[in-house]
């Protein structure tokens, strides 16, 4: 009787846990560890935005709001959709929520059925396939591969859909990969959708962070068929170095939005009063500091990419978006690094944390255990120091 739900049960503990915990002791023990894990921007959040938040908290902007936003926020997030993404929505189309993980949770929460299934492209932000379990949905894990440039094809997605399918999710660009959809790709899995009367979520987190010109097309964008059966997920997070604030959205039909809403006014009611506030002057303000931050990314991505392939064991794909490096390890996996073999991409960090002092993710929390991500959202210092680091153990230990 006091067992925990088999809900919950299902849940995999998160497989970065251990890697975690060793890399926190070594950081208390004074250990020089360089970094390459990180899921958010090593920038500030711009100045102005600061300012808004004790703006709010002066004036006494310190109440409950409505549980979908503010009226204000929700505008400023419709203006932002339309300039940047050229998808018209009216504020009772948008919900916001504590974070774009947040705005997925009620997403699956308003829309599935138990048993309902849900399409992923592997590899998968690691949290994907939990949020759908935790709602009593079935992941569909469709594998992509190099060559296809890590993206789901009309074909796999053709042979993934069954009368049980209820949506399929999007990541463009893409964490861990970096790759971002083509209009005409988008298109093609908009049609798929549209025949088998499918959802579709298209989590957009990553979109201001692309790079060499690359612009970021969202699917809703494609036509008002599309946009009806689209929940786009965006964010504050990470375009305007916000994590810790907590501020998500989603974009969809009333109807899709009505049930979130419902769901989320049972749950935390809205998110701060303060951060509402605060998101309002992000998204009206000057866009400064969103450029100059992704111009320092694409630094870094550049480095690191010549870099990474350039050390014999390792290969890479160059990301066109976010800010992580999908490492290919195949070489080293069943071989023996520093006297022990590696069978998994997780006893790979963990010898590189140990041995190297490098932290990294290994591919295994995205779906594909010959992999591990870097992250470049650390100081060029950091990234220079690192990667040499690394390209010295590997040539040592191998
Ligand atoms: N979606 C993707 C692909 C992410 O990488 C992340 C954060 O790492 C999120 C969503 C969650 O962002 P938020 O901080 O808005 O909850």
């Amino acid at each position: 009787h006091l067992s925990i739900s088999d809900r919950v049960y299902k849940i995999n503990p998160s497989l970065t846990l251990a890697i975690d915990n060793r890399l926190k002791q070594m950081i208390a023990q004074g250990i020089k560890v360089y970094g390459f894990g990180a899921g958010e921007p090593d920038f500030d959040t711009p100045e102005y935005i600061k300012e808004a938040a004790i703006e709010a908290i002066n004036i006494g902007f310190t109440r409950y709001t409505a549980a979908q936003g503010t009226m204000e926020l929700r505008k400023a997030i419709c203006d932002k959709l339309e300039r940047e993404n050229g998808i018209k929505y009216n504020p009772d189309e948008i919900i916001v929520s504590s974070g774009a993980k947040h705005s997925l949770t009620n997403a699956f929460a308003a829309i599935l059925n138990p048993g309902d299934e849900v399409i992923v492209p592997v590899p998968y932000w690691v949290s994907y396939t939990e949020i759908i379990k935790l709602n009593g949905g079935i992941p569909v894990l469709v594998k992509t591969n190099q060559e296809q440039n890590y993206k789901i094809t009309k074909e796999d997605m053709e042979e993934a859909i069954t009368p049980k399918t209820k949506a399929i999710l999007l990541n463009t660009p893409s964490n861990p990969t970096g790759i971002v959809y083509s209009k005409k790709e988008l298109e093609d899995i908009a049609e798929l959708a549209l025949k088998h009367n499918i959802y579709i979520v298209s989590d957009e987190i990553y979109e201001r962070i692309t790079y060499d010109g690359i612009e970021h097309v969202s699917i809703a964008s494609i036509s008002e068929e599309v946009r009806d059966i689209t929940i786009l997920i965006n964010g504050m997070s990470k375009t305007y170095a916000m994590t810790g604030w907590r501020l998500g959205y989603a974009a969809s039909n009333e109807r899709v939005i009505k049930a979130m809403s419902s769901v989320q006014s049972h749950a935390v009611s809205h998110p701060s009063s303060i951060t509402q506030y605060a998101a309002t002057a992000a998204l009206n303000g000057p866009q400064d500091d969103v450029k100059n931050m992704v111009k320092e990314f694409e630094k870094r991505r550049n480095y690191m990419y010549e870099k990474i392939n350039s050390i014999k064991l390792l290969k890479c794909k160059k990301p066109q978006g976010a800010f992580y490096i999908y490492v290919d390890i195949s070489k080293i996996i069943n071989h023996e690094l520093d006297g022990k073999i590696i069978n998994t991409s997780t006893d790979l960090a963990l010898v590189l944390l140990e041995k190297a002092k490098v932290a990294v993710i290994p591919g295994a929390a995205f779906g594909t255990d010959n992999y591990i991500r870097l992250s470049f959202a650390t100081s060029m210092d950091t990234i220079m120091e690192g990667l040499d680091t690394l390209e010295n153990f590997l040539s040592k230990n191998f």
